[in-house]
């Protein structure tokens, strides 16, 4: 028996993975590092990298990045100044062949978002470009999920679909898996847009009237024109002898009801899933819920019975924004705790939903960062 047991361990190295969200204020900057046994990085993941505070996102960044470390796998939530300004000086610290997944997007609706949006398009498009790396769209999928499963570090076509199985490998073992999810449905406007005559082929840009026409199209048939984001599911596919550490600090400071940071401990220990929305809409309102929630319940519902039992983290969308989610949203029962980018006393009052949920808020602002450690065999 001993002898098995040995084997098993000098197969099956304990996996460190570190998690951390970073202190910038309203923006988002999250990191997930797997450690080898001898504790040294070997891989780093990164979703988003922006600020609305310049000085605190590149302040983060020179935090992060001590000697060898690289960012192997970018996820862009959307084309938000603070969800990417942090992007030129991240993109110094690319590996060789990182891979960047960002929301399937037409290069030709650039033109109907307001100037500042159209600014961190280019913003990313011009990064990118200047490293020769071609982004994977990730495109809507009107089953919410698939059952393709790709590996995270082979050679990627140009697009995926949204709920694809990414997984990350030890020693030939899926030791992590990534699913992003794209909920809105670009082609739908597409479609409608060249039913009415509208041109995406032409090269000439559309007039200013036409684009004044687009917008109200884009309106109706998503909640807002610029908060569609990529959300990722990320998790270990094992669920035996995980151990998770989370540094408490952020809790103690701003805990609204929280029934303390030993908080369903025994849960907590059974999962490692996060789930990181961006500027996602996914408010419910008493029986009425938007066509992006509906498929948001379907996916939550899908991928916790088939993978993750539980969220144990849970990013309230855009800065806590009462307007893309509420307490519908925030209180299911697969949620288990939450944190919000955000800076306090601004001016738009982030955040500003419900308080009064029983379940710890970690908010993540200039000086208060989150960290967790998740080991496991
Ligand atoms: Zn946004
Ligand atoms: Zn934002």
């Amino acid at each position: 028996m001993l002898l098995i047991n040995k084997n098993f361990k000098s197969v099956n190295p304990v996996i460190k993975v570190k998690r951390q969200i970073h202190p910038v204020g309203h923006g988002a900057f999250i990191t997930e590092q797997f450690f080898d046994p001898e504790d040294k990085c070997i891989f780093t993941v990164v979703y988003d990298c922006g600020s609305r505070s310049k000085q605190l996102i590149n302040k983060a960044i020179t935090d992060f990045f001590n000697e060898g470390i690289k960012v192997d796998v970018l996820f862009i939530s959307h084309f938000d100044s603070d969800h990417v300004n942090g992007l030129p000086n991240l993109s110094m610290h690319f590996s060789k062949d990182v891979k960047v997944f960002i929301p399937f997007f037409y290069q030709k609706l650039r033109n109907i978002y307001p100037k500042d949006k159209a600014i961190a398009i280019d913003l990313v498009f011009k990064t990118l470009k200047a490293h020769t790396i071609n982004p994977i769209y990730v495109t809507y999928n009107a089953n919410s999920y698939t059952s393709d499963e790709l590996d995270i570090n082979h050679p990627f076509n140009r697009s995926i679909k949204s709920g694809t199985h990414i997984h990350y490998y030890i020693n030939e073992q899926i030791i992590w898996e990534y699913v992003p999810f794209n909920l809105f449905d670009e082609k739908a406007i597409y479609n409608k847009l060249k039913s009415l005559n509208i041109d995406f082929s032409a090269t000439e840009a559309w007039s200013n009237e036409m684009i004044k026409d687009i917008r109200i199209i884009y309106h109706e048939m998503c909640s807002s024109i610029n908060e569609n984001s990529l959300i990722i599911l990320s998790h270990t596919v094992k669920v035996r002898d995980i151990n998770l550490q989370i540094n408490d600090e952020s809790c103690d400071w701003q805990c609204q009801n929280c029934s303390g940071c030993e908080y369903d401990r025994y849960k907590l220990n059974m999962t490692s899933a996060a789930l990181y929305t961006g500027d996602s809409v996914l408010k419910a309102n008493s029986g009425t819920k938007s066509k992006a929630l509906k498929e948001f319940d379907i996916f939550l519902l899908v991928l916790c019975k088939e993978y993750a039992p539980v969220i144990s983290l849970f990013q309230v969308p855009h800065h806590g924004s009462k307007n893309n989610s509420n307490s519908i949203t925030l209180a299911d029962k697969m949620i288990l705790r939450l944190f919000v980018n955000c800076q306090e006393y601004n001016k738009i009052k982030h955040p500003n939903i419900s308080q009064s949920l029983n379940k710890p808020i970690y908010i993540i602002d200039k000086s208060h960062g989150y960290n967790e450690e998740i080991t496991f065999y």
